[in-house]
């Protein structure tokens, strides 16, 4: 019922501040009109800036989808493989890498891309990433169709002959901005902008190389990383990404909530969860439990790392007795008020973890003990799937659903250098508290960090050094990336 009051639904809020249109057809997508119900928080609007870069985008990409003359136009320039004219219509072709939260991220990041170059981005969507999403897009379709002329786009790896890496290399293109003219490049070029830097074809990032790509009808896209924060290290973007984004934090914020609407079968799952067991609390406290293969711990490691970081922030109401808690509440007695500590709201404690450990201690503990203030506290978690499964369809209908209902929580505690915790963080529109990693297998110092941003942090940015790319690191660093605080590699905007 609080939910209702904390989200008066008018007709602006259902459109997302005019993100989204309204011109589909509601029972095709029921997320889409509904999703505005369930968000507790909508900390930035959309600039109007952006507003006019999307409607933009919305046209050329009807324009140029597949089934146009235009789109035909560019696929028989491919099969004839060699540039001929200057197209009117030029592709991203994304292609997905690694698990559910990478990808949502590398779609974000390519999606930016192609705003920022006016492309058009065509999903190459295997079966295992059917019935994820609506189209997003009014009137058309972002689906590469099957006839696309490069063949096994699943099977390319890391590095295939076509990657800009062996392009250059090999001398079958110059990266010269001299010469670049659209004979002079392929029809296309295989970007890795993923996280392996041997594999990464980092002069992606560099002022030349940009130039001579804008000249390349086809971009094939591979990546698991969020490269937002790298684009605005480039030069040539950074004016207009300030433009369309004036506040920093909101980019994945806002592009997740407008490009991802669960089909109507992942809505059903979402939904059904939330009326079921959530919709009744007061406040909703979700965490997120990931566990790297190189940073495993023992259970017991894992769960008290959790308590603590909840003494150390207040998240998780504290139960009578809890010796420990008590000296860590006194602290911050004039402090800001935080969600959890001892009230009497109701609370719903939402975990999603690939093991089941982590619900049946909490949950033990709720009902073996009071928490103080006389809160009524009840713990749940959707699904322990046991292993990634990332070619299965229904296992990542439940992975999105998950991703969603951490989405609407209050609080949000998730786990360091985790995509899927991160994706929850920008949609909720909450900055959370970040459990660190326990790398090489050691139970952290540090339980936890609060998070400076709700923006994802790029894991891995590309080390290369050319004009064009991050002159001045250190300025980048200070103006408009920070280091994670999960991984003092990563970048991230705030
Ligand atoms: P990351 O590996 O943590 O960065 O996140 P990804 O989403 O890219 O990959 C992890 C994958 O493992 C997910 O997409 C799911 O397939 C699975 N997975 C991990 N944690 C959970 C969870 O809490 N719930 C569910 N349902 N699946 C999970």
């Amino acid at each position: 019922a609080s939910h209702a009051s904390a989200t008066s639904a008018t007709k602006a809020d259902e459109f997302l501040g005019g993100l989204l249109l309204p011109s589909f057809d509601r029972n095709s997508c029921l997320s889409r009109y509904e999703s505005h119900q369930y968000y507790r928080f909508s900390p930035y609007a959309p600039s109007s800036y952006l507003l006019r870069k999307l409607r933009e985008y919305e046209a050329r990409h009807k324009k140029c989808a597949p089934g146009t003359p235009l789109y035909a136009k560019s696929v028989s320039q491919l099969r004839s493989g060699r540039g001929t004219e200057a197209m009117e219509c030029n592709y991203l072709v994304w292609l997905p890498y690694n698990g559910l939260g990478n990808r949502m991220l590398s779609l974000i990041s390519t999606f930016v891309y192609a705003l920022l170059t006016n492309r058009v981005v065509l999903l190459h969507s295997p079966a295992d990433f059917d019935d994820l999403f609506c189209e997003p897009f009014p009137d058309t379709t972002w689906v590469l169709p099957p006839d696309f002329p490069v063949e096994n786009l699943s099977q390319l790896g890391l590095n295939p002959d076509q990657s800009y890496r062996n392009l250059l290399d090999r001398k079958k293109m110059s990266n010269d901005p001299a010469n670049a003219t659209v004979r002079s490049v392929p029809p296309y070029v295989f970007l890795n902008l993923g996280h392996e830097h041997r594999f990464m074809d980092k002069l992606f990032f560099c002022g030349d190389d940009q130039v001579v790509l804008d000249k390349v009808n086809w971009l094939l896209v591979f990546s698991d990383l969020y490269i937002v924060p790298t684009l605005y290290s480039m030069a040539r973007f950074k004016d207009e990404l300030r433009l369309m984004f004036p506040e920093k934090e909101s980019v994945a914020h806002l592009l997740g909530r407008y490009l991802f609407h669960p089909t109507n079968s992942v809505w059903g799952l979402i939904t059904r969860y939330y009326h079921s067991y959530l919709a009744q609390a007061e406040q909703i406290i979700g965490i997120q439990i990931r566990m790297f293969p190189f940073g495993t711990i023992p259970v017991d490691d894992m769960y008290n790392q959790i308590l603590s970081c909840s003494r150390q922030e207040h998240i998780l109401p504290t139960v009578e007795g809890d010796q420990e808690a008590e000296t860590g509440n006194n602290l911050t007695m004039n402090g800001t008020t935080r969600s959890g500590g001892a009230d009497s709201k109701s609370k719903a404690i939402l975990i999603a973890s690939l093991y089941a450990d982590y619900y049946e201690r909490l949950r033990l503990t709720y009902y073996e003990h009071a928490a103080k203030g006389g809160a009524r506290v009840s713990v749940f978690q959707p699904s322990h799937e046991g292993v990634q499964a990332t070619e299965r369809r229904a296992h990542n209908q439940k992975a999105l659903s998950e991703i969603y209902l951490l989405g609407f929580s209050d609080a949000l505690v998730t786990s360091g250098m985790s995509t899927f915790g991160y994706v929850s963080s920008s949609l909720a529109g909450v900055r959370p508290t970040i459990l660190l990693t326990a790398h090489r297998h050691k139970v952290p110092a540090t339980p936890c960090v609060r998070a400076v941003s709700m923006e994802p942090c790029n894991l891995t940015p590309p080390r290369v050094r050319c004009p064009g790319y991050a002159e001045d690191k250190q300025g980048d660093l200070a103006q408009h990336v920070k280091r994670c605080e999960d991984e003092p590699i990563g970048v991230k905007l705030f």
